[in-house]
């Protein structure tokens, strides 16, 4: 017994960490060498003083409240952070490992492990100001953007609206027609610009958030495609999906722009689109596959960047699509990926929290023929 003693003794009396013993009440029993390195006092000052004396008094409660948690289920070691009160007068943090050895005949004490963790709270706080002023200055970029986005459109407008006209009311010849035909096609492709730019800006401004069937979002989204879809003779096949707490207008933005892609980014022949939904835990996996040109791997993650784009010119878009999906999926703690096979097809895959348990009675075929009547009816 008394070697097994020694032998922890030494364990202890070796570690770079301040090591104590202390009974029930806090009362320091035995202190370890390493103490004056940690806290600056000599091990003998503490011995006989009560541990309690030294912690910061916004921290006593928490920690009290973990020792008695220990004293009552002796099991495993607790684990907590305090400020402790060095001999200069300073508060250091300390991360505290606390095992109850109480019942062991060589201890019969609380065995306090005292780590000094001053460095890794300040990099942990200076972390926190650096995110908080990341999420600062682009909630202001994006104000800027939506502000300068929204005060281009009326000159856009005024710019179209008035070389039609002179198109019209002047005689011209065939190549100043041509010009400004140039000028409407480039006017106009800057204002989808601008369009998708305060999509982009205002997706994180903050909306109301309520309960949202995100089967209504995905038929509200495909009414919006309409016309795209049944030009393309794309089909559509919609699981059950469940319902979400989240803003509305934003669900129905995600999954069109999903859609849009699915239909634009197609081979031959008729794009077939499938959303499915899949519990996983306290989230769902939402899934839109598509059978169209889909994306080589070394692209995957790149695509949710604003302004990336793969597909040849022809294709009308921004580049700004995805990244509103993503700001979306992420303002909602949830995150967004693709799998995909160039030339075989594309999933887009998002989580977002379950709001409850999807409805029993709508079967995967009963919601395809809903949704197949809701797009009859929005043609
Ligand atoms: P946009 O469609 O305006 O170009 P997005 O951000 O929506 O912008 O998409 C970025 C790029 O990702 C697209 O230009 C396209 O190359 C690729 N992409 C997006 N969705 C698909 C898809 N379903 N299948 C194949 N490629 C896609």
């Amino acid at each position: 017994m008394a070697a097994s003693f020694q032998g922890f003794r030494s364990l202890i009396e070796n570690s770079p960490d301040a090591i104590s013993l202390i009974d029930p009440h806090g009362e320091v029993l035995y202190a370890s060498p390493s103490t004056a390195k940690v806290f600056g006092y000599q091990p003998e000052e503490l011995v006989g003083r009560n541990g309690w004396d030294l912690i910061h008094p916004e921290d006593r409660e928490h920690s009290s409240r973990a020792l008695q948690e220990l004293l009552v289920r002796p099991a495993g070691p607790l684990q907590w952070h305090a400020r402790v009160r060095r001999k200069d007068g300073t508060y250091s943090w300390v991360e505290s490992t606390v095992s109850n050895l109480l019942v062991e005949p060589d201890v019969q004490a609380i065995v306090v492990n005292h780590r000094d963790i001053n460095a890794r709270r300040a990099a942990e706080v200076e972390k926190q100001q650096y995110a908080e002023e990341l999420a600062r200055s682009n909630s202001e970029l994006e104000e800027f953007a939506y502000t300068v986005a929204h005060d281009l459109r009326e000159p856009l407008r005024t710019i179209t609206v008035f070389t039609q006209l002179l198109t019209r009311r002047t005689q011209m010849d065939g190549d100043s027609k041509e010009m400004a035909k140039l000028i409407v096609d480039g006017a106009v492709r800057m204002s989808t610009l601008v369009e998708d730019l305060l999509s982009f800006a205002s997706t994180g401004m903050p909306g109301e958030p309520k309960s949202v069937d995100l089967q209504q979002a995905l038929a509200q989204a495909m009414e919006n495609l309409t016309l795209d879809i049944q030009a393309s003779g794309a089909r559509v096949t919609v699981d059950a999906l469940p319902r979400v707490r989240c803003n509305e207008i934003h669900l129905v933005r995600l999954f069109q722009n999903l859609i849009s892609n699915a239909v634009k980014y197609r081979r031959e022949g008729p794009p077939e689109i499938h959303a499915t939904a899949e519990q996983r835990g306290p989230e769902w996996v939402i899934r839109i596959h598509d059978n169209g040109l889909g994306i080589a791997e070394e692209h995957q993650a790149r695509v949710f960047k604003p302004f990336i784009r793969l597909a040849n010119r022809d294709v009308p878009g921004t580049g700004l699509g995805l990244a509103v999906c993503k700001k979306i999926v992420e303002g909602l703690g949830g995150a967004i990926w693709v799998e995909s096979e160039l030339g075989v097809g594309s999933t887009f895959c998002f989580t977002i929290m379950a709001e409850e348990e999807i409805r029993p009675h709508c079967t995967p075929r009963s919601r395809q023929k809903e949704m197949a009547s809701a797009q009859t009816a929005a043609s």
